[in-house]
């Protein structure tokens, strides 16, 4: 049988239980991260909605920020998490996420989101959310609401701008997760396997670290 996927979810503050739930009812390991140490081992990691501001200020204390800029795996943002893996956060992604996007009068909504493929529309819910406000050439939109992006991806790096979390709909999650199974697949090599890579982000990631002299 298949190992489970072991999954970290960053449970400093906000939704990190939804997401737990979710990703244990699909089968993955979960581990709540608190701690540096427990990135270790991680196949991918969860950021969690909550406050921005809150979460940036926990993961300084638990020296969390440095060892998520050293994280090699996949990762999944949703809604706060989003922002702190934008440019100016945590630089996992190539995108300028802006904050409360939506204004404060309309606060949170929930809206059918256009998938592509035919696929059923997913339901987004939005709380205080953000949007894509600028994104780099490797940024893949995959869903926008009145032409902002809030479901993007670079590589194996996944952001959503609403709470899969809090619906019955799995398949963002499952997408992550594929991501991530895709991601751990050995390196491909000139003898096949040449499918399924798109998501293992080896490449933009070392093209990052060579310009940022690590
Ligand atoms: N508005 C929050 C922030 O800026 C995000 C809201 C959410 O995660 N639901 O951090």
């Amino acid at each position: 049988m298949e190992e489970p996927l072991r999954i970290g979810v960053l449970a400093v503050q906000g939704n990190f239980r939804e997401h737990a739930a979710m990703l244990r009812r699909l089968g993955a390991d979960v581990v709540e991260v608190r701690k540096p140490e427990q990135l270790e081992g991680l196949d991918g990691l969860v950021v969690p909605g909550g406050e921005s501001t809150a979460i940036t200020r926990l993961m300084r204390l638990y020296g969390l920020d440095e060892a998520l800029r050293r994280f090699q795996r996949p990762v999944f943002g949703t809604c706060a998490g989003m922002i702190l893996l934008d440019r100016d956060h945590l630089g996992l992604m190539d995108i300028r996420v802006r904050r409360n996007a939506f204004g404060r009068q309309v606060a949170s909504f929930e809206a059918d989101l256009d998938v592509g493929h035919g696929d059923e529309p997913l339901r987004g819910v939005f709380i205080r959310a953000p949007w894509v406000e600028e994104a780099g050439p490797d940024v893949e939109v995959l869903a926008a609401v009145d032409g902002h992006p809030v479901l993007a991806r670079e590589g194996s790096i996944l952001v959503a701008a609403f709470h899969p979390e809090l619906t019955d709909d799995t398949r963002v999650h499952e997408l992550f997760l594929n991501t991530v199974r895709t991601a751990a697949q050995p390196p491909v090599r000139a003898s096949g396997r040449g499918e399924g890579v798109r998501g293992n982000r080896e490449v933009p990631r070392r093209t990052r670290e060579a310009a940022r002299g690590a």
